[in-house]
């Protein structure tokens, strides 16, 4: 059976075509004077075959030039231009990509970075436009041409007249909408914008008329008088940092660049440069911000690096190129081996963003290992900003990426009075020592006061302070590093008692179980349980708690707004056996039991201020305190 050819309607075609691909109607911009700087590439790689040296790479151009009079934004190029088969071959069939073409004859090239390849960019311009003319003539040829269309109604093609070679295409703007506002496509200020946004990379020089005005003195006048007037300025740097030799490109140049585009006042405190050639070939540029970003630590930030493909800007923010732990990183991330799909403003295929994504995460983590290993100062500072969002890291996702974060931990070491390693806490431990003790509180000023951190501290060993909420959660999902478990100094058992102390403490808490009990239900709920401890040395009392939930969970759940879980730990005040203050209780309990109740109460509200938590009733612990005195 013979097969037919599908027909299309074209028009309908091209309608939806233009209207459902793209999501941005401003990148008509971008795929315009991309065509522009593939029409000179093909010129130069043309001329330079055919021998011919009168075509130098350093005289072409792209020229934009808005005409708010006539409504009209023309592009014009002095590339390689089209003739009449061209013309038919290339704008009048839809999906037909000279460029692509061109590339697949022409092989790959150094000097050669044609963007286009699916053959329908040219036609985005109707997104903004009532009409566009090309006028076009061809290397090589006297005869220019004027091909003109008003979308879907078809196209006219006629001899025209035009000095050199080239191409202008000339886009009729259409009159503003109710909701669109086209007007701003010829305003120069937001066409410079644009040029910066999307082609600051194309590789040659994109000069725009741009709108000025300037004060004209008026003779006997005192009204100030203005006139505009235009001038022309090139406005892409064309040769992004990060294509440039490593050894090329100064700090200045570096600083400048990101203060510009990441909207920083402060240089970046570090700068991270990736060249990676392979089965994927890409260029990165990578800062970390020298302090927290407003808004960080909240959901408005928005983590991402910017995408582009062969110079040409794809995304503004790619999310996936960045992990969550990562996310204060901000950057340029460059690769021409990008699979784009037709609107260019996503990818075909993940399996390459994801290559390069996690390529980019295991770099970071090596430079900031690096730094902390190196420079230490640098990398403290680092920590002060972003160690809060490594401690996040090592818990989300039920701790994925612990294994891999948890070198780049940092904590204040009671013992060495300064920020260490997990590994050098580690590597600095008496060789006695089981455990890596820790303990959890506000300040690292109110956790060196901390009774329950007495006897660890004794013994010689030190203790990691930890002052985030989120750190007894990483402590929890670590459990262990290099076959230390953490051992937090509220436990009931801290691996060091000595024996006979223990048994002594155990025998007189069950002798004075009655006093113990009576006080916890004076108490009236406020702790599940009074014991002693033989953890304590100088202070009378300590405040621990039982079960899953610590005191700094409880305090960590009770700052999250709204009605969420009420989560309480169940809190356990701890006696000294050996402290003049027991006595004063064992002496009270036998003349007169109320007293006893309130030096019991007395006890619990010290207990709570040291462990930096508010007292209930502080008139209430004012007059205790008068009559205990
Ligand atoms: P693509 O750029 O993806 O190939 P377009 O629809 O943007 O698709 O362009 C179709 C073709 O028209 C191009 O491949 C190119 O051959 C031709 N073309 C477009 N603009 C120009 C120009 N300024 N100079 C020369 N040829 C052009």
């Amino acid at each position: 059976m013979k097969k037919k050819q599908f027909k299309a309607e074209s028009q309908k075609l091209l309608d939806m075509m233009i209207n459902s691909i793209y999501t941005h109607k401003e990148i008509f911009l971008r795929e315009i004077i991309s065509n522009s700087s593939d029409a000179i590439d093909k010129l130069c790689y043309t001329a330079m075959n055919a021998g011919d040296t009168s075509v130098s790479r350093s005289d072409r151009m792209i020229h934009v030039h808005p005409d708010k009079e006539n409504r009209t934004l023309t592009v014009s190029d002095n590339g390689i231009g089209m003739d009449k088969d061209d013309l038919e071959n290339n704008l009048g069939i839809i999906a037909r990509s000279g460029s692509l073409n061109f590339k697949k004859d022409a092989g790959q090239s150094e000097d050669m970075d044609i963007i286009g390849q699916f053959g329908v960019g040219f036609y985005s311009a109707f997104m903004v436009a009532d009409e566009v003319t090309v006028v076009t003539r061809k290397y090589g040829s006297d005869e220019a041409w004027m091909w003109t269309s008003s979308g879907a109604d078809g196209y006219t093609i006629e001899p025209t007249a035009k000095d050199g070679v080239g191409t202008d295409i000339i886009i009729k703007i259409k009159a503003d909408g109710e909701e669109e506002n086209y007007s701003e496509y010829l305003e120069s200020y937001h066409i410079k914008n644009l040029i910066r946004k999307y082609s600051d990379y194309i590789r040659y020089p994109i000069r725009l008329d741009v709108e000025k005005s300037r004060k004209v003195d008026v003779p006997d006048s005192d009204e100030p008088k203005y006139e505009t007037y235009t001038e022309l300025e090139t406005v892409n740097s064309m040769i992004p940092l990060w294509q440039r030799n490593k050894d090329e490109v100064t700090d200045e140049e570096l600083n400048e660049f990101y203060k510009d585009k990441f909207f920083d006042m402060k240089d970046p405190a570090h700068v991270i440069r990736i060249d990676v050639d392979g089965s994927i070939s890409y260029k990165a540029l990578l800062f970390i911000p020298s302090a927290t970003p407003m808004g960080y630590y909240t959901k408005e930030y928005q983590k991402g690096l910017e995408l582009y493909s062969s110079g040409v800007m794809i995304m503004e923010r790619c999310e996936d190129l960045i992990p969550e732990h990562f996310r204060f990183v901000k950057g340029v991330v460059d690769s021409r081996d990008l699979s784009l799909n037709i609107s260019r403003e996503l990818l075909q295929h993940n399996r390459q963003l994801r290559t390069i994504a996690s390529n980019i995460e295991k770099k970071i983590r090596q430079e900031l290992k690096k730094l902390q290993d190196n420079d230490r100062e640098k990398y403290e500072k680092f920590w002060q900003s972003f160690g809060l969002q490594l401690k996040y890291g090592i818990v989300n996702e039920y701790g994925a990426h612990r294994e891999t974060l948890k070198d780049l931990l940092m904590y204040h070491s009671s013992r060495e009075n300064k920020l260490q390693s997990l590994k050098e806490y580690v590597d600095l431990m008496p060789e006695d020592q089981k455990y890596i003790y820790f303990a959890v509180g506000e300040s690292v000023p109110m956790l060196e006061n901390l009774p329950q951190t007495e006897t660890v501290k004794d013994k010689g060993y030190s203790v990691l302070y930890m002052t985030d909420e989120v750190d007894e959660f990483v402590v929890n999902m670590l459990g262990e590093y290099e076959g230390k478990q953490f051992k937090s100094v509220n436990d009931k058992d801290l691996g060091i008692e000595d024996e006979e102390d223990k048994k002594d403490t155990e025998l007189k808490e069950e002798e004075n179980k009655v006093m113990l009990d009576y006080l916890r239900d004076c108490l009236d709920g406020k702790v599940s349980a009074v014991r002693l401890s033989h953890k304590l040395k100088s202070h009378p009392v300590c405040l621990t708690a039982d079960g899953e939930v610590s005191l700094e969970m409880e305090k960590y759940f009770s700052t999250i707004p709204g009605d969420g879980p009420d989560i309480k730990a169940q809190r356990v005040l701890e006696l000294n056996p050996t402290h003049k203050a027991f006595y004063m209780l064992l002496d009270a309990w036998q003349l007169d039991k109320d007293r006893c109740a309130r030096l019991g109460e007395l006890l619990y509200d010290q207990a709570l201020l040291i462990a930096g938590l508010k007292v209930d009733n502080p008139a209430r612990l004012t007059e205790l305190m008068w009559e205990m005195m």
